[in-house]
């Protein structure tokens, strides 16, 4: 598993820390020459969809514990959520740093 990856263009490191800063993972930016990456791996996008489709019921679900005051199972739930899209993020910067295809977007 690699934590960084050598910009095409510059050769500068580009580390997990600057992927999970995107708001995306299909398009990551080199932190030194700015030059904009396309991320590319098979399955990405079907995953991507994945997750939101998993995600948006639970934001939801959410949301109708905090509109019905519902404080405990909201925070419990709120925490779950965070921790659980912190872990997916890393793990998916993983897996990408290791085995995606970066090529510059001109
Ligand atoms: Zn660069």
């Amino acid at each position: 598993m690699k934590t960084s990856i050598a910009c095409p263009k510059c050769n500068g490191q580009i580390t997990l820390w600057h992927g999970l800063q995107a708001p995306t993972p299909f398009r990551i930016r080199c932190a030194r020459c700015k030059t904009k990456l396309r991320v590319k791996l098979r399955g990405l996008k079907i995953a991507f969809v994945g997750i939101i489709i998993v995600a948006v019921p639970l934001g939801g679900y959410l949301g109708y514990l905090i509109a019905t005051r519902h404080w405990a199972g909201a925070a419990l739930l709120g925490v779950a959520l965070v921790l659980g899209w912190f872990f997916l993020e890393l793990l998916t910067g993983l897996l990408l740093f290791t085995r995606a295809e970066f090529t510059p977007i001109d």
